[in-house]
């Protein structure tokens, strides 16, 4: 798969309205949206010729404005517990990571939806390394279709470099090329959008799609929170926490909290009990994850023992909550590793 001409404009990650347009621009009939739709997402292409049922003159016409948008990984990793981390490029100045986790007869692929992320959080390390862009649909949508295992991926989580939340508009239509009939026609179930709760972004993901959703808690005390994710200035956790009881999540979608546990900073029953209370009535799972050390960044892991005895406490007052198994962390493909490459673009 050759990469493309970046000044032509990719069709990949294009609605079926959008190609309606174009097919309308372009003096195509308006069936050969679906055709188009149908080359890119089902039989997957990777160059205009290849439409072969579109007249030699329409894909001529098409072809000197516009590219499939397939890109190949620029390199890839593989951890010893088979991993697999991706360098897709990015915005100008930053590539970006999709990484590929084998579990039995799953394959979760973890997309990245911005080179680099303004939320600065203090833990991560695509945080650290500041905000480089925002990615577009084609570029979301590539990652699933470029990656090796493309034919046998079972989920994606947008858990990868960036707050999803704050590329919304190329998120949904990513969403919606990936759910609907006419493009992967995935179940919306198999896709997990992970943000830190930006509330704006969260209310029209929620109204608009189907998709499970994960909420980065980290601490359920707002002095603290803020000490780690600036985000909680702007939209405290308490508002998300409100916004989220007004949906239900105990039959399509699930909610999941997520909560990285560190050595005397979040770790003892005193969290425990106030994220119990925090999270009191809904239909909930929290998921522990490790700390994975990342440098310059004085925070540490809490202990297994702790992760056991906070998990145990959580459960004892009716709360699921599991441990969530470490993957790839000697390829820096862990939960907060992910920090890209400096591109070689302008
Ligand atoms: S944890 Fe997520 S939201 Fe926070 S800086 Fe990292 S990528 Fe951005």
């Amino acid at each position: 798969m050759a990469t493309e001409n970046h000044n032509l404009q990719p069709l990949l990650g294009m609605t079926l309205p959008q190609l309606q347009a174009l097919a309308s621009e372009q003096g195509m009939p308006r069936f050969a949206a679906k055709q188009m739709a149908q080359w890119l997402y089902e039989k997957r292409v990777t160059s205009i010729d290849q439409m072969t049922n579109l007249s030699k003159f329409a894909r001529e016409k098409l072809a000197r404005d516009y590219c499939i948008g397939r890109e190949a990984p620029l390199s890839s990793v593989k951890s010893t517990d088979g991993t697999v981390k991706y360098l897709f490029r990015g915005a100008p100045g930053r590539d970006i990571e999709a990484v590929m986790i084998p579990d039995r007869d799953r394959a979760t692929l973890c997309v990245s939806s911005q080179a680099g992320c303004k939320m600065g959080c203090k833990f991560c390390m695509t945080g650290r390394q500041g905000f480089h862009g925002n990615l577009t649909a084609a570029q979301i949508i590539n990652q699933p279709l470029s990656v090796h295992e493309a034919d046998r991926l079972t989920n994606i989580v947008f858990m990868g470099m960036g707050e999803p939340l704050d590329n919304l508009d190329p998120v949904l239509q990513a969403i919606e090329v990936l759910t609907a009939p006419w493009g992967l026609a995935w179940s919306p179930k198999r896709i997990t959008v992970s943000s830190i709760g930006k509330l704006d972004g969260l209310r029209k993901l929620l109204d608009s799609t189907k998709v499970h959703i994960a909420i980065s808690v980290h601490t359920p005390f707002p002095t603290q929170r803020r000490e780690l994710m600036p985000v909680e200035r702007a939209y405290p956790l308490t508002s998300v926490i409100d916004l989220l009881r007004q949906y239900d999540f105990a039959h399509q979608r699930r909610l999941s909290i997520e909560y990285i546990m560190w050595h005397g900073v979040n770790d003892d029953d005193r969290h425990a009990d106030a994220l119990i209370r925090l999270l009191r009535g809904m239909e909930v799972r929290v998921n522990l994850i490790r700390f994975h050390a990342i440098p310059d960044c004085d925070l540490t892991s809490a202990t297994d023992q702790r992760m056991v005895e906070f998990r145990d406490r959580l459960n004892g007052a009716g709360i699921t909550c599991t441990i969530r198994t470490s993957r790839g962390e000697d390829i820096m493909a862990a939960c907060g590793m992910l920090a890209g490459k400096k591109s070689l673009q302008s």
